[in-house]
């Protein structure tokens, strides 16, 4: 005698296989549970570093989302705006090392500038 169970999910027959639900609603489930517990983990990486933000160091200017962090030769470049020449950016071998100098050049004064273009 055969027994007509029907899948939880999406009550199609179940036949003979065990369990309360079909193959493709086993694997939908498996999909979003990995979806799930990735999700988790973005959410809890952004906790992390909005803490990290937040305790342990104050904002810097290359925090700015509009700076882009490119290489450049053998260095690293950071830049605020379309390019070098109007834009402004900071160098290092590191993106870190670039990203502070940036912070240092975002804090120069016109008039520093000029004189430095004097010398
Ligand atoms: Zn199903």
């Amino acid at each position: 005698m055969t027994i007509n169970r029907k899948c939880k999910g999406c009550g199609s027959p179940l036949g003979n296989s065990a369990g309360a639900w079909c193959v493709e609603c086993n694997k939908n489930a498996a999909l979003r549970n990995l979806r799930e517990s990735r999700d988790r983990a973005i959410v809890t990486a952004i906790n992390i570093l909005t803490k990290y933000r937040v305790t342990v160091r104050p904002a810097r200017p290359s925090d700015n989302r509009e700076v882009k962090v490119l290489p450049d030769g053998n260095k690293w470049c950071c830049l605020h705006g379309d390019n070098l020449q109007v834009g402004i950016a900071g160098f290092g071998d590191t993106p870190e090392a670039a990203c502070l100098a940036f912070d240092n050049a975002w804090s120069i004064d016109a008039a520093e500038l000029d004189t430095a273009k004097g010398e």
